[in-house]
């Protein structure tokens, strides 16, 4: 037993920490408010990062696969912000940071624009579980936002311009920040000339297909023609509010474009039309896209990928504690439930020394031992999206035999969020 629910441990994790984010206060029974208002503490907590605090495990170094295994989940951003609102377009820089982390600790590997097009062509393979970081628009919350945190993990991004907000004027980013993000890592797209409404495309349709095809070479040509002055060659578009028509992408092939992406929302194959490319729009204030963009579980045509036993669930044969705990087992939770607790008072000689907490994806983490209530607590530093949870809590007895108890529980991923996406 001990032997598999290391395996557990040790599955890749499917949580995601912004460091920005508080831990959640305890809000719980009067006996979990008695364990964080009693000192006596045995084990400080110590932040997750902290290179000594745990036995995390670094997601293994991804290894190639034939063409046809890959799978790519597209993202596209638009704006972010520490304080403003969210919307749809408008994402919380932390939660973006979150969703960087979540991408790390789940091994999927983030890929350039170049990789993406060398696979598609046939020239280079990929990882299984890939991910190509889009962002669209131009707005300067690109570069003061979400820049440093995409250098900082190392990620290459692209960036889809639309010329006419390319002066550094109110929220637009200035060809010299653009230019900088290329240094680190940034590849540049178009994104047309002005940004036009799908009413403005139906109107001039009306008018002929000569009328379209100029207007058509007028907003991915032109655009073309100024981002490669301004950046160098650019190749990949991306259209505008996902509208397009058959007309418009035969005409874009004539561009010399060879990618250009939808807002549909699908993982990418070998085998899409390249001009009508599926991508994950992830909205500010609503985090089911990014979740369905990060669940490679599911194959292109419905068939479920097996992979063993989800991580974090435990052998229904699992005894359950001989103590209360929270969450209970086989309880079901929000994403932003605030601390894993064991109310160990009914355990008699415990060597409060020796008691260790182990979660699924966390490894070992800082749980707080309160000698008084006996309770061993972790408090958990950010929200979790992972499916199901497992615990597993170990001591020594003050005779010097070892115990364990473990119980598992599970993530609503549709729970709402209660801890971010709220406006200051
Ligand atoms: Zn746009």
């Amino acid at each position: 037993m001990k032997a598999l629910f290391r395996g557990f441990i040790l599955t890749i994790s499917m949580v995601a920490c912004a460091q920005e984010v508080e831990p959640v206060p305890m809000e719980l029974d009067p006996l979990a408010l008695d364990v964080v208002e009693t000192a006596g503490v045995l084990d400080t907590p110590r932040p997750l990062d902290e290179e000594d605090t745990a036995e995390e495990v670094e997601p293994a170094v991804a290894l190639n696969v034939p063409r046809d295994q890959t799978r790519v989940a597209v993202l596209g951003y638009h704006n972010f912000s520490k304080t403003a609102p969210v919307t749809q377009m408008l994402i919380r820089t932390s939660e973006f940071r979150e969703q960087m982390e979540y991408i790390r600790r789940n091994g999927l590997t983030v890929i350039s624009m170049q990789d993406f097009l060398e696979w598609r062509l046939g020239t280079r393979t990929l990882p299984a579980r890939c991910v190509l970081i889009t962002l669209d628009d131009g707005w300067k919350s690109v570069y003061t936002e979400a820049f440093p945190i995409l250098k900082e993990y190392g990620y290459p991004f692209t960036l889809f311009l639309y010329t006419n907000f390319l002066s550094g004027r109110g929220d637009s980013l200035t060809p010299a920040q653009v230019r900088e993000m290329q240094a680190h890592g940034a590849t540049v797209g178009s994104h047309s000339v002005s940004h036009l409404y799908p009413s403005s495309w139906k109107k001039r349709e009306k008018l002929g297909a000569e009328a379209y095809a100029e207007l058509v070479d007028a907003e991915v040509g032109e655009s073309q023609k100024k981002l490669s002055e301004l950046f160098g060659a650019v190749n990949t578009y991306c259209y505008p509010g996902g509208y397009h028509t058959p007309a418009m992408v035969e005409r874009l092939a004539g561009h010399g474009y060879v990618a250009a992406f939808t807002v549909i929302p699908g993982k990418v194959t070998v085998s899409e039309a390249a001009l009508e490319i599926p991508r994950y729009m992830i909205f500010g204030n609503n985090s089911s896209v990014f979740r369905a963009a990060m669940d490679f579980r599911v194959a292109q045509l419905g068939t479920v990928v097996s992979t063993g036993a989800s991580p974090g669930t435990l052998p229904t044969s699992t005894p359950p504690p001989p103590f209360l705990v929270s969450p209970k087992p086989e309880e079901t939770v929000a994403p932003d439930f605030p601390a894993i607790t064991a109310y160990m008072s009914g355990v008699a000689g415990v060597d409060f020394s020796t008691v260790q907490m182990k979660v699924s994806g966390f490894g070992r983490v800082p749980a707080k031992v309160d000698k008084a209530t006996r309770a061993v607590q972790w408090v958990l530093p950010c929200r979790i999206y992972m499916p199901n949870l497992s615990v597993h809590v170990t001591w020594k007895s003050t005779e010097g035999t070892s115990h364990k108890a473990e119980w598992s529980f599970s993530i609503d991923p549709n729970a709402p969020i209660k801890t971010v996406n709220t406006t200051p």
